[in-house]
Order: structure tokens, then C-alpha cells, then sequence
């Protein structure tokens, strides 16, 4: 079975010349997003993790069925404003512009080992934004998984300390 068979790649989304890789093509196939769940999980089980975190929105939609199969926490960090209590916020770099990311301040437990999950690698803006705001709060990234990494765009190279997990690389 090859994950990209699952994988729809759309033309020109959302803008002319990017080649959008849809996973809800793959999640709509209970067998398949079952055991993309299953392989990123047995990844996450050598880590030792305390709590999984994952970014709206697609970071959630990988990040829960892991939790929950390691029976543990799951953290969410969203857009600014988003969250009701007190957070962490950064600001990162879009293409065009800034966005910034919260975590809520009491979510993560100085020392914690925690894993970082989204569906997908590009640059690796949101990855990174994301474990700022971990290690902010006195986390340790234990490591990154996604379910697809798009090499070309080399997301990796500010991320060298970490340890990287994906089931699916474009070329
Ligand atoms: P990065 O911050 O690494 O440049 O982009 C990754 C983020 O943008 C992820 O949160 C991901 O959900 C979203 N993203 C960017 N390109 C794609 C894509 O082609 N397909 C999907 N599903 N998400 C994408």
C-alpha cells in the first residue's frame, strides 16, 4: 500500500503554481487513515512522549488519534485569539506577512517530552513556531511527525536537532 495513492495533489490551490496535497482523500479511507495513524504512532512509542501537540487545523486530525493511542494528552496551539486563557503567543513568518501562534501558558509541564505532529512539512514556518512556543514553556521536542514532508522546500534545515518522522516525501 502506498499512501499516495490516498494522496490527491490539486493543481493551482490555493494559488497559481503551488500543487496542494489534499489528505482528505486519505482520511475518508477508514483502513488507510487507520494505519497512517498506526505508523506515526509507532514512531511517537520510541519517544518516550508525555504529550502530543499539533497546530490548527490538520495538526489536530493527526495529532488526537495519536494521543489517544498512546493514551496520552493532546495540546492544541491556534491562531491568536483563539484560545480562552491565558497563552504563549509568536509571531512567524507567511510567504506574504505574519501570522502568530498560541499555546495555552499551563499546557505543557517544564521537562515534558513532547511531540510535535501537523499533516504536512513545507518550509517549516509553522513547525517552528510551534516548538518555540514548546520550549517556552520548558518543554523538550522529542520529535516532529507529519504525514508528509515536501522535500524541495527543505523544511528540515532549521530543524537539525530534532528528530523527524513522515510517511510520505515529495519530490
Ligand atoms: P510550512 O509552515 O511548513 O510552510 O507549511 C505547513 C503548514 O501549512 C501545515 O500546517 C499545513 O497544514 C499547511 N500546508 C501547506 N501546504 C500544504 C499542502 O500542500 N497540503 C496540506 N494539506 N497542507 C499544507
Amino acid at each position: 500500500m502506498d499512501y499516495k495513492d490516498y494522496i490527491t495533489v490539486v493543481e493551482d490551490y490555493p494559488q497559481e503554481g503551488v500543487r496542494f496535497k489534499d489528505i482528505t482523500t486519505l482520511m475518508q479511507n477508514g483502513d488507510v487513515y487507520k494505519k497512517a495513524m498506526d505508523d506515526m504512532t509507532a514512531f511517537a512509542s520510541n519517544q518516550k512522549i508525555d504529550v502530543v501537540v499539533g497546530p490548527e487545523a490538520r495538526g489536530f486530525v493527526v495529532g488526537c488519534p495519536i494521543a489517544y493511542a498512546l493514551g496520552k494528552g493532546f495540546v492544541p496551539v491556534r491562531k491568536k485569539g483563539k484560545l480562552p486563557r491565558e497563552t504563549v503567543d509568536v509571531d512567524y513568518g507567511l510567504e506574504y506577512g505574519k501570522d502568530s501562534l498560541s499555546i495555552h501558558k499551563d499546557a505543557i509541564k517544564p521537562g515534558q517530552n513532547v511531540l510535535i505532529t501537523d499533516d504536512l512539512l513545507a518550509t517549516g514556518g509553522t513547525v517552528n513556531a510551534t516548538v518555540k512556543l514548546v520550549e517556552e514553556l520548558g518543554g523538550r521536542v522529542a520529535g516532529l511527525a507529519f504525514m508528509i514532508e515536501l522535500k524541495y522546500l527543505n523544511g528540515r534545515e532549521n530543524l537539525e536537532q530534532y528528530d523527524i518522522f513522515s510517511l510520505v516525501e515529495f519530490s
